[in-house]
């Protein structure tokens, strides 16, 4: 079966999450969005694991639902539109910060386990060695790879992707304190690495301009901090539902049972382009090099963005036919697109009110942005929104890029056109979503 998978997000016990990120909240999210596998998040936080534990129980080979008493009395909070099966798999992010050939380095991967008991056999070996109770993401001075080597130890099963690879700040290509290749991470261990995750601030079309990253499946995920971010990236599965299915379809990267993901535009990361948010310098890789890298205003060192870092490690234009090369589709968050056609900002009474009328009518959100028909979406009633959509699916929008942690913005219609497409017709609420209590939809 096709489904969507979001493999990489937070609990509450991560720092600077919303206090509602709980597994509650991720079910009712996961299928708002329509995801059908999500990722735990922080399974290496005791506080977080006893909740998995406790809330959580088995289902396919690998995976775990919420149990019954607990999803129904969320299912009522979900439209009968976006009903369907949600499944957990145990992940959790681990952040390196180690010395390496006299540097620093700060990584972060994600570690993927089969089971409840091989995820806690890992928890008490990494319980020795640092921290892990004071953030669901713990940091560690473990050297990525003998986090790789543990992981192998305690499960056959097991895997590691590393995080978001080109984050200036914590990753493995990162331009801060990472490395220029996986072996020069992985050592002896780089067969290991079957994928990368590319982060938000780049898209697989950058990343195939590396020739090292070939042999790698390329996977998107959310890396969400609040329910509401759930599946702004995430991957398209053709496989039954188990965990090794899941990960034989990375490990292989066969196009028929991995089929792509779903993109932030890359401008619209927080570390697309070079600058200082501070000094309000934004630049692009070119004007960069001109500036020997550093900053205009305050003559210190530019933080590099995703582009240029890019650009340092890239060895050809684009793809080749050697790569693991899977389509991809550019989303655009559904409450951004509201929040422009609306004229109020994404987290407004107005926008949210729309969103869930447009979910009560239509369905989850990914298969609004991407699969259902234009004639359909405009049946919901909101002016522009079909046209909106199209243009995102055309790939027809403006980005102002984000640099050194500030958001990209994106444009769909300049304002002039706004209102010409507009006319007569006037934007009005349509009645928010009401809680019922019908019966789940089969898978
Ligand atoms: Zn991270
Ligand atoms: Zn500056």
């Amino acid at each position: 079966m096709r489904f969507i998978a979001d493999l990489h997000i937070h609990s509450h016990f991560s720092r600077a999450t919303a206090k509602n990120l709980n597994l509650e909240n991720i079910y009712i999210a996961a299928q708002l969005k329509g995801i059908t596998v999500v990722g735990t998040g922080d399974f290496t936080h005791p506080g977080w694991f006893a909740e998995i534990k406790e809330k959580l129980v088995p289902a396919e080979e690998g995976f775990f639902k919420l149990k019954d008493e607990i999803a129904d009395k969320c299912d009522q909070q979900v439209p009968s539109a976006c009903r369907g099966i949600v499944r957990f798999m145990l992940v959790s992010e681990i952040s390196s910060i180690y010395k390496k050939d006299n540097k620093t380095r700060k990584i972060h991967n994600l570690v993927f386990f089969p089971a409840v008991d091989r995820a806690e056999k890992f928890n008490s070996k990494l319980d020795k060695i640092g921290n892990i109770k004071s953030d669901g993401r713990p940091i560690l001075g473990l050297d990525a790879r003998n986090l790789l080597e543990i992981l192998l130890e305690t499960s056959d099963d097991a895997f590691l992707i590393p995080a978001h690879i080109w984050t200036p700040w914590f990753s493995l290509l990162g331009s801060k304190s990472g490395f220029d290749s996986i072996e020069e991470c992985f050592g002896d261990l780089s067969a290991y690495i079957f994928a990368v995750e590319t982060g938000l601030s780049s898209d697989p079309a950058m990343n195939r301009q590396v020739s090292g990253l070939d042999g790698l499946t390329l996977v998107s995920n959310s890396d969400a901090h609040s329910p509401l971010k759930l599946g702004r990236e995430a991957n398209i599965f053709n496989t039954e539902l188990s965990y090794s299915n899941i990960k034989s379809a990375l490990e292989t990267g066969d196009p028929k049972r991995f089929l792509g993901t779903f993109e932030f535009y890359p401008e619209e990361g927080k570390y697309h382009l070079d600058g200082h948010r501070k000094c309000d310098i934004r630049l692009w890789p070119e004007k960069t090099r001109k500036l020997n890298g550093i900053c205009p205003v305050c003559d210190k060192p530019l933080t590099l963005g995703v582009l240029y870092r890019v650009g340092e490690l890239a060895d050809r234009p684009g793809a080749t036919k050697k790569a693991r090369n899977h389509p991809f589709y550019s989303i655009i968050p559904l409450v951004e697109i509201l929040s422009e056609i609306l004229k109020v900002g994404p987290g407004s009474k107005k926008v949210m009110g729309n969103y869930h009328a447009l979910l009560d009518k239509l369905g989850p959100e990914i298969s609004i942005l991407n699969t259902l028909k234009i004639k359909t979406i405009e049946t919901a009633g909101i002016p522009l929104l079909g046209e909106a959509i199209a243009r995102m699916r055309r790939n027809e929008v403006e980005v102002l890029p984000g640099y050194d942690g500030e958001f990209g913005t994106i444009k769909i219609f300049d304002p002039h056109e706004r209102e010409k497409l507009l006319g007569q017709k006037t934007l009005f609420v349509v009645p928010a979503f009401r809680p019922d209590n019908q019966k789940k939809t089969a898978p």
